[in-house]
């Protein structure tokens, strides 16, 4: 048998160089991962969380992914849902409370699960948009997963234009009833998560008529299918739409409603209601429903801005280990010198190509996850104080955002891919599993082609005066004409661009492109340019008169998104200058109390409670818990360097838009990025070991933490189950037809 062959017996001793490169690679890092690991994580109390939801999951075997890659459609499907299952009867076994199963659920299980829109969006929805009578019966029933809820928005014929969608929710004041009804095929609901043969009711959007008028789309808890046997209710029609690229453990639904009755207290009454006898009414008040609705939303939104940066760092953990222990090539030797002995091979690792893929995007998973957090601790802020004044710039900024972390995510997974050569695309990888996943990010609550102009519509009625402002639809954009409200320093360049002020670069060495405060510059001068440009489009079509706003937006939504995508990482970037910033604060008042010793002197140990009230959460740090030091605070001063740089570097046309950076500039800009490349590889490794990805979460034989990867991809091959046998039953089948057919039929074993 294959798997008794001597040389695959002693695979472990020929990793030995393997567990030696990435050995050596932590050694000579100055970064200390669990230092690094309370930073990323945001606290020592967040990251304790993380590591027992972790510990919780990798305990139990039923949680296990090997079998995965060997798996078809419905057996990921039953698995998947035996782990949800498992998951939650353990947590009420043992008492763990609902936000803590979510925890585990979200941070640990690495499993797209038939609950996760019944945890991330029906829950949310239920709790946002109800009133307090039906938060009451609805909120204990979804929580204790007494009842499995889709949310049922995107239909056959419709996705972004929600205005179009067809389901249709008749009052009917006699009986009390709503008649659901789908009117033809495209308007079956489509897509759901959960929704093919898990769920038993649905938060379904329709359009509500009353009375021969159409009030406009609605949401409506129904039943879909018998508590007692799970058989779908008279006039559903359910089932699963098929295989898909990624998702395949979600039964991803259709459902069709054939004049189904659904009780009046089922519609969710927190933002509209009807009386019993058909009366509509909105609902109004300071605590609104509203607010919460749009606040929840942002929470959602920060949720996946997070999680692009730990996906990123996920692959990246894979790349980057992989990158190390792998060796390709050889050094050129020097000129008229020929090497005697057999060159060493280089790590994969050294080549500046490799490097230059993989290093800018290891300081964009760090700006991913700290703007996450930032939008957390915002969304906190809005809760607290329920000031409806932040709400358009955080709106109108998480959509692009989430558009923004969905494209360089998606890109990034796919770039660590590829710089694993072949080994890349196997399964055995791990990353044509995250890709798969994550890519649905891109499509999901709204592509970026969607949600971008929403971001630039916003910025351009901010950059003109309220009288020029042109009438357009649009939360955002409602609410930014009726200035004032809350606007943060991110939007100052605006009123530069539109007073037609633009500087020029001053930096005459690479050295000086490292100081953030031209770094910033730069990002503004960059939106201000696109910014500019955008509103003498639309400036140019609204005179010509050929349709308004709207019809211009549509004209130049290339360039809107162009704005967009430049105003986030102008964000990013603040973020994470800020960030560091902090740190640096931090680390020099330690240094001080400690009478000039610098914190690596003393472990790392610095007191974060008191340094920042704006940092909620780090108050709750314990005392002695091992934090950044001076060391790491260079590391992540030059990985915010290099997400500067080569985002520059990357979208040079827009920076040297109205002469900003002149050809020479951004040369020296390229230079810096490669030398930022090399420093920021020699602490490669020790970055993506703080993420704290374990060998089971990551299942992947390339980034095992040990950098045994040969001896674990033969491993896997082992285990495909065309392995089984030594001759397959494709030869019984069929080859043997051909290569024994007839006169041409071997008589001898060998020629
Ligand atoms: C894995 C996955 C899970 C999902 N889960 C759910 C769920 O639980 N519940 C649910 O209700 N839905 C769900 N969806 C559906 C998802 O929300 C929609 O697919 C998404 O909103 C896009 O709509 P669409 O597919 O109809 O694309 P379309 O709207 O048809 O878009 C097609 C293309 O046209 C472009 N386009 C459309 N409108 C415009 C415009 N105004 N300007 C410029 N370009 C435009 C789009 O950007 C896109 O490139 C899920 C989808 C996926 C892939």
């Amino acid at each position: 048998m294959v798997n008794e062959n001597p040389l695959i017996l002693k695979r472990g001793l020929e990793d030995e160089e393997g567990a030696m490169l990435l050995q050596k690679e932590r050694a000579t890092s100055s970064v200390r991962p669990e230092a690094m690991a309370t930073f990323i994580f945001g606290g020592q109390e967040a990251l304790s969380r993380r590591l027992r939801a972790l510990a919780f999951i990798e305990s139990d075997p039923v949680f296990d992914t090997k079998d995965r890659n060997y798996l078809d459609q419905k057996s990921r499907y039953m698995r998947s849902s035996e782990k949800v299952v498992h998951l939650v009867l353990k947590c009420r076994r043992l008492g763990i409370p609902f936000t803590q199963m979510l925890d585990i659920l979200n941070v640990a299980l690495d499993e797209i699960t038939p609950t996760d829109v019944h945890t991330k969006m029906a829950i949310p929805s239920l709790m946002h948009q109800t009133t307090p009578e039906q938060r009451a019966k609805w909120l204990p029933l979804a929580e204790n997963f007494r009842i499995i809820c889709a949310y049922a928005q995107t239909e056959l014929g419709h996705g972004s234009n929600v205005r179009a969608l067809e389901t249709i929710a008749t009052y009917e004041p006699s009986s009390q009833s709503f008649i659901l009804h789908s009117p033809r095929l495209e308007s079956a609901k489509w897509w759901p998560g959960g929704l093919g043969k898990s769920a038993t009711h649905a938060i379904v959007l329709a359009r509500l008529l009353l009375g021969g008028k159409d009030r406009g789309l609605h949401s409506f808890i129904v039943q879909l299918r018998d508590l007692r046997d799970h058989t779908p209710l008279p006039g559903v029609t359910l089932g699963d739409i098929g295989p898909k690229l990624g998702f395949m453990s979600v039964d991803n639904g259709f459902c069709l409603f054939d004049h189904v009755r659904v009780p009046r207290e089922h519609m969710l009454m927190g933002l509209a209601e009807i009386s019993p006898d058909g009366h509509y009414r909105k609902r109004k008040g300071a605590n609104g429903g509203e607010k919460i609705l749009y606040g929840a939303m942002l929470d959602v939104r920060a949720g996946l801005v997070e999680r692009g940066g730990a996906t990123l760092a996920r692959a990246l953990t894979v790349a980057i280990r992989y990158s190390a222990v792998r060796r390709q090539g050889y050094a050129p030797s020097p000129p008229g010198k020929l090497s005697q002995s057999a060159p060493l091979e280089l790590q994969v690792l050294d080549y500046p190509t490799q490097q230059h893929a993989l290093m800018p995007l290891l300081a964009w998973s760090f700006a991913l996850q700290i703007t996450g957090q930032f939008m957390r601790r915002r969304y906190k802020a809005y809760l607290r104080e329920l000031d409806l004044s932040l709400l358009p710039e955080v709106h109108a900024l998480s959509s692009g955002l989430k558009a923004l972390t969905g494209e360089v995510v998606s890109q990034g997974v796919d770039v660590c891919r590829r710089m694993c050569g072949g080994h890349g695309y196997l399964l055995a990888s791990g990353l044509p599993e995250v890709f798969s996943n994550y890519t649905a990010v891109q499509t999901f609550e709204g592509t970026a082609q969607v949600l971008e102009p929403q971001l630039a519509r916003f910025i351009l009625r901010l950059s003109m005066a309220p009288t020029e402002r042109p009438k357009g639809s649009g939360r955002g954009a409602a609410t930014a004409a009726k200035a004032p409200f809350a606007l943060s320093s991110d939007f100052d360049y605006v009123p530069l661009a539109a007073g037609k002020t633009f500087v020029r670069c001053r930096a005459a060495t690479p050295v000086a492109f490292l100081d953030p405060a031209f770094q910033i510059e730069a990002y503004e001068a960059r939106v201000s340019a696109l910014l500019l440009l955008a509103r003498e489009e639309v400036e140019a079509d609204l005179r010509g008169g050929e349709g308004g706003l709207a019809a211009s937006m549509m004209k130049n939504g290339v360039l809107f998104g162009r704005l967009s995508r430049a105003h986030c990482q102008l964000v990013l970037l603040r973020r994470f200058h800020e960030a560091v910033a902090r740190e640096e604060g931090r680390v020099t008042m330690t240094t001080a109390r400690n009478g000039g010793l610098d914190g690596e002197g003393n472990g790392g140990r610095i007191d974060r409670g008191a340094a920042d009230g704006s940092e909620e959460g780090e108050s709750e740090d314990r005392e002695g818990s091992v934090t950044v030091g001076p060391a790491e605070v260079r590391v992540l001063r030059n990985l915010c360097h290099l997400f500067a740089l080569s985002g520059m570097e990357r979208d040079m046309a827009e920076f040297r838009a109205r002469d900003y950076l002149s050809s020479g500039q951004a040369e020296m800009v390229s230079r810096e990025v490669l030398r930022l490349n090399r420093t920021v590889r020699a602490e490669a490794v020790s970055l993506v070991d703080a993420w704290l990805l374990s060998d089971k979460l990551l299942g992947s034989a390339l980034g095992r933490a040990d950098g045994r990867v040969y001896g674990a991809l033969f491993e896997e091959a082992l285990r495909s189950p065309l392995n089984d046998k030594e001759v397959s039953k494709a030869y019984t089948l069929h080859w043997r037809r051909l290569l024994m057919a007839g006169d041409c039929a071997w008589g001898n074993a060998r020629l």
